[in-house]
């Protein structure tokens, strides 16, 4: 049997095709490893998002050049994908920097590996198109077994690319025009993930509230293919994610009243609080709509944890500017966070704009926003000490008899496991927090105020 290293950078949708890469390479031989010395092909998955996460691919090349020649010196071959976005990207420029690399291929061309890897006994190979086939058509499913090997929670793509173009962002052009896959497909990975005892799904897309699937009866919108979803047996648990506030539609929102197996977690992803640099950004939203909005989810689901997405020093951001993203983060009060120093990537128009914020601001400013958002994740995370709340036990714990698993906001929660098992969903009461985890005992049955 032949052995596959696969890495992945970035964000949901490299995980999930980072899985679905081994899947296709499965019926060729390939068993999965995690040591990177035994592989006979290295597949790095790459993110293009900001500077700093497309370097990661050539320092990280660096390595693979090293193993490679000491599996050479064994008489071993090695062969080296580049995929994901930096592929897109970069395409045949891979090739030039890194002599290393075998094979580049985009995000919508990796079920054609085999055949790629192949023709890399030849030649060095790039495949960057956006094909017309739809490459879910042409990816095996995994086994039951496998699945199960990756865990209680699983991924599961159903909407793909963006047609928002945002000024900063390079995702329209990695990952092209917003797909959506057809409902029956979802429905079909969906029954096979529930059926191999994947007790949670979380289905992504780059802006995946903009789903408007082909379904029996015509286009389905997310709120309708959530509904579906959670009638399949053995799905306890739902999750969507990344979602863009213009497509935050009102069924969706009412979702989150009517469906007791969607979570009360939401990333909604603002970027900033002023309404200058968002119009710069092309975000097509205001601070204040973004305030409504969250007002309308809150009144659909009271306890819903917020999460979002920040850009901090975009051109032609003043102080006055960031004090406006700091207040609004004020007023809202987020669960999570995650928050990013603004990086000019090539070919987008915010590259192209005059005011590029110095980096010593840049540094200041995301201390601050981070200082403030750590605040409340501990807040949100004291807040539910105290509360019976279910956890979705995911895998063993820190300590021998421990179990680990999440709360209905995403938290981690550790418990003593005692007669519970991995897929459960247990009552816990939360008696401490942590810095980064929750601790609690199981309970015989939710309270009432229970989420
Ligand atoms: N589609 C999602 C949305 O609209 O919010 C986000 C997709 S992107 C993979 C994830 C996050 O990366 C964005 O929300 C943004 O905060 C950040 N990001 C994207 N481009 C960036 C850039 N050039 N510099 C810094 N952060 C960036
Ligand atoms: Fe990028 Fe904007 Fe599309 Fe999100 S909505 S992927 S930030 S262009």
């Amino acid at each position: 049997m032949k052995q596959v290293f696969v890495k992945s950078y970035g964000c949901q949708m490299n995980v999930y095709d980072a899985g679905r890469m081994a899947d296709v390479l499965a019926p060729e031989g390939y068993a999965e490893t995690s040591a990177m010395e035994e592989a006979d092909l290295v597949v790095l998955n790459t993110c293009h998002i900001r500077e700093k996460a497309a370097e990661k691919v050539y320092s990280e090349l660096g390595r693979v050049r090293q193993v490679k020649h000491a599996r050479a010196a064994q008489g071993r071959d090695t062969k080296v994908v580049v995929a994901g976005c930096v592929a897109q990207a970069e395409g045949r420029e891979i090739l030039r920097r890194a002599p290393v690399v075998d094979v580049v291929v985009g995000p919508q061309s990796y079920h054609r590996l085999p055949e790629l890897i192949a023709r890399a006994a030849r030649e060095r190979v790039v495949d960057t198109d956006f094909p017309a086939e739809d490459k879910f058509d042409h990816l095996p499913q995994a086994s039951p077994e496998r699945t199960r090997t990756r865990g209680i929670g699983a991924f599961l793509t159903i909407q793909e690319g963006c047609d928002k173009f945002c000024s900063f962002c390079v995702v329209p052009y990695t990952r092209g025009a917003e797909v959506s896959r057809p409902v029956a497909k979802i429905l079909d990975e969906a029954r096979r993930l529930a059926a191999a005892g994947v007790r949670e799904v979380t289905v992504i897309g780059q802006n995946v509230n903009a789903y408007h699937g082909e379904g029996p009866d015509g286009v389905w919108p997310l709120s309708r293919l959530l509904a579906a979803l959670a009638e399949i047996p053995g799905v306890a648990r739902l999750r969507y994610t990344t979602s863009h506030p213009r497509d935050m539609s009102d069924d969706l929102i009412a979702a989150h009243r009517d469906l007791p197996a969607l979570m009360p977690y939401l990333h909604l992803p603002v970027q900033a609080g002023s309404d200058r640099v968002l119009a710069a950004m092309n975000r097509k939203h205001t601070g204040d709509l973004y305030r409504r909005l969250v007002e309308r989810v809150r009144a659909a689901r009271p306890d819903i944890a917020l999460s979002s997405d920040f850009i901090v020093g975009f051109p032609g951001e003043t102080e006055a500017d960031f004090e406006d993203t700091m207040r609004l983060v004020a007023e809202i009060g987020f669960a999570s966070a995650f928050s990013f120093k603004y990086s000019p990537r090539p070919g987008t128009p915010a590259a192209e704009l005059e005011g590029q914020v110095p980096e010593p601001v840049k540094v200041e400013r995301l201390a601050r926003l981070q200082e403030l958002l750590e605040t409340q994740r501990q807040a949100f995370n004291r807040g539910t000490v105290g509360r019976t709340v279910d956890v979705l036990l995911e895998k063993p714990g820190r300590h021998p008899g421990q179990l680990a698993g999440k709360s209905p906001y995403l938290q981690a929660v550790q418990i003593e496991g005692g007669a519970h098992r991995v897929g459960d969903v247990v009552p816990v009461r939360i008696a401490r927090a942590g810095s980064n985890s929750l601790f609690g005992e199981p309970v015989a049955a939710v309270s009432a105020a229970a989420a």
